[in-house]
């Protein structure tokens, strides 16, 4: 069997991904499902060198799929400018792009710092449209593309004390919705994800420091912070949220176009 043509154990064979901030959490899960379906990956995102290295070996092995790695820090507009054409150089064309990468800062709006307020915007949203309009006209060429941008339940509803945050993710999901538009006569969809709390490594050290601080264990603080904001009471995987971005790469998903899909524990239903 050809292990480039698509199976149905591997729709995306052949296929090429890159995925933003791809180094740890939701990125990382990401760039993992969509190498179990067949996709050649170029991971972008921070890290020790010797990690990473050791990240891309144990996906390439597992899957059977070339897997790179892009050092561009997205903070930077020259670095996110050059990072789609350093794909297409590494791997000849790119399919899926999934904007993953993202910051935020926490406080009231009278003490946000100007300059964060500007790394924020430049990350969660700057970035996605650079990789986006570089992007764009390979996938034009192909006839085919998925853009999926992580936005957040932020990007739908409000917020105390993250106001750059829910700023930002509003104008992703806003970006989501003008190229939908833009593509919606071909084979390239773009769509947003909107998580509510996803059990990344901050939630488990936020949930180490709660059962220190008030001597609960660790799993009754876990499912505190999940209840503070989920009304389902659980917090999303970060593999679940992978799932989500996978369907939306699939053909299945093809006349999914534009929307702010929400992985939330019925958060945003309130
Ligand atoms: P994480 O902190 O676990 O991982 C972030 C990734 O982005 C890492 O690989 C890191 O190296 C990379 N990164 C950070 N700064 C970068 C830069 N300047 N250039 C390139 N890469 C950079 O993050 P996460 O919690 O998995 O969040 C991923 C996305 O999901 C973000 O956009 C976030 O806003 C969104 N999100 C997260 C949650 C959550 O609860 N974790 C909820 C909703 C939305």
């Amino acid at each position: 069997m050809n292990p480039a043509a698509p199976s149905p154990d591997r729709p995306l064979a052949g296929r090429v991904a890159l995925v933003t901030g791809s180094t740890d959490g939701i990125g990382l899960a990401t760039a993992r499902e969509l190498a179990r379906q067949g996709c050649h990956v170029m991971l972008n995102g921070l890290g020790e060198p010797e990690r990473i290295a050791g990240l891309r070996q144990e996906i390439a092995e597992a899957f059977g799929v070339e897997v790179a790695h892009a050092a561009a820090d997205l903070f930077d507009a020259g670095q996110a400018g050059a990072l789609v054409p350093e794909v297409l150089g590494r791997f000849g064309h790119l399919d899926i792009l999934v904007n993953n990468a993202g910051t935020q800062h926490r406080g009231p709006i009278e003490s946000h710092p100007t300059d964060r307020w500007r790394q924020v915007f430049a990350l969660n949203v700057d970035a996605a449209f650079h990789t986006i309009r570089t992007a764009l006209p390979a996938m034009r060429e192909r006839g085919w593309g998925r853009i999926v941008n992580v936005a957040s339940v932020y990007g739908l509803v409000g917020g105390t004390d993250r106001s750059s945050y829910v700023a930002s993710k509003h104008a992703l999901v806003g970006l989501t919705k003008a190229v939908a538009l833009e593509t919606a006569d071909t084979a390239i969809t773009c769509n947003a994800v909107c998580p509510g709390d996803v059990s990344t490594r901050i939630f488990y050290r936020n949930a180490k420091l709660m059962a220190e601080r008030e001597g609960i264990t660790r799993e009754a603080a876990q499912r505190r912070i999940a209840a503070a904001n989920m009304p389902s009471g659980q917090v999303v995987t970060p593999e679940a949220v992978a799932s989500l971005i996978a369907y939306l790469c699939s053909e299945a998903a093809r006349e999914i176009r534009g929307a702010a899909w929400p992985i939330d524990g019925a958060w945003t239903t309130r």
